[in-house]
């Protein structure tokens, strides 16, 4: 779908997979004026293909647009969006255990402009690849580095909004995590409170069942964060969204009062967190049975094994 000051949103169309055309001087090139989000699409045992709840994405690509100064999408043309490249792909929608269609929306400035202004033109995509299972024979815990020479975001910028640029600033420090044998980055804000890693939330279970997760304006708020903390909640736990300080973090764990720490996104679903390393230490993590069974019963939901309590699920395909 295309998009003009003038025009507003126009000329929707399902085309055939192939390069983009761009001029050189495209403000995207150049400023990174982008924004992109991530779903997956779920074929249940009957045939039929269901979403997990694309409003929220659809909301979310409004909100990571207004910070970047793009066009907000009309949350039915992002669902449409979805309809229609669906009703065409519907044969690449896997079977099978942890399988998916993943779902790359993303919107670009492509007016030819080298000013520094919000683009005039834009354009709204969406592509689509299948997926395999994120892990290979069972769940893993990660291992995680904590880099405290890099940030991911500061305060008042883009660190809430789904833009590349966030994810740029991440690659450095994942290949410092790669180095440390870590498979992925936690970072910290200025005020040393965890933050995320670099695509995925991180949540914490304390030893009387409360959870809490990081909150704060430079995080992006993960849907499967809010849904795993829905079943928490539907199972009697306190749930606190609020500053956790890496030294909350260390000396929870070195006390026990927390009991286990999991990581949570669209791609892995929920993955327990093994080992927190820093420069100067190595914090094996605990575990404990709650991020397993919050992540069954979430996956029960999206793959149709188990009632959507709280409609969820949005169909895709055909009837
Ligand atoms: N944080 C970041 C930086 C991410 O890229 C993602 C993945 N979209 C998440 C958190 C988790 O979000 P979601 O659960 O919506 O996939």
């Amino acid at each position: 779908i295309c998009w003009s000051v003038r025009g507003g949103w126009h000329r929707p169309r399902v085309q055939p997979y192939g390069p983009i055309t761009l001029d050189p001087a495209a403000a995207v090139l150049h400023y990174g004026q982008e924004i992109f989000e991530g779903i997956k699409a779920y074929r249940h045992a009957d045939g039929s293909v269901h979403t997990f709840r694309p409003d929220q994405n659809g909301r979310r690509l409004q909100r990571s647009a207004r910070r970047l100064a793009l066009p907000e999408l009309p949350v039915s043309y992002f669902i449409q969006s979805l309809r229609e490249l669906i009703a065409v792909d519907e044969p690449w929608v896997p079977s099978g255990e942890d399988q998916s269609l993943y779902l790359r929306p993303f919107m670009f400035a492509k007016e030819a402009f080298l000013g520094v202004r919000p683009a005039n033109k834009v354009a709204y995509y969406l592509i689509a690849s299948p997926a395999g299972a994120y892990f290979t024979g069972g769940v893993k815990p990660v291992s995680i580095w904590l880099s405290e020479d890099y940030a991911r975001a500061g305060k008042g910028g883009t660190g809430a909004a789904k833009t590349g640029g966030n994810y740029a600033s991440s690659l450095l420090p994942q290949a410092e995590a790669y180095e440390n044998e870590c498979d992925q980055v936690v970072f910290l804000d200025q005020d040393r409170n965890v933050e995320e890693l670099g695509g995925m939330n991180v949540v914490f279970v304390y030893k009387d069942g409360t959870i809490v997760t990081p909150q704060s304006e430079s995080i992006l708020e993960g849907i499967t964060r809010d849904s795993i903390l829905q079943l928490a909640r539907d199972r009697g736990h306190k749930v606190e969204g609020r500053g956790v300080s890496l030294e909350e973090w260390r000396s929870g764990v070195a006390s026990g009062d927390i009991v286990e720490v999991f990581a949570c996104g669209t791609a892995a679903v929920v993955t327990p967190i093994g080992v927190l390393k820093g420069r100067d230490f190595l914090d094996q993590q605990p575990t404990g049975d709650l991020a397993l069974s919050l992540r069954e019963e979430l996956t029960d939901i999206q793959y149709g094994r188990r009632e959507d309590k709280h409609g969820w699920l949005v169909r895709l395909d055909g009837a």
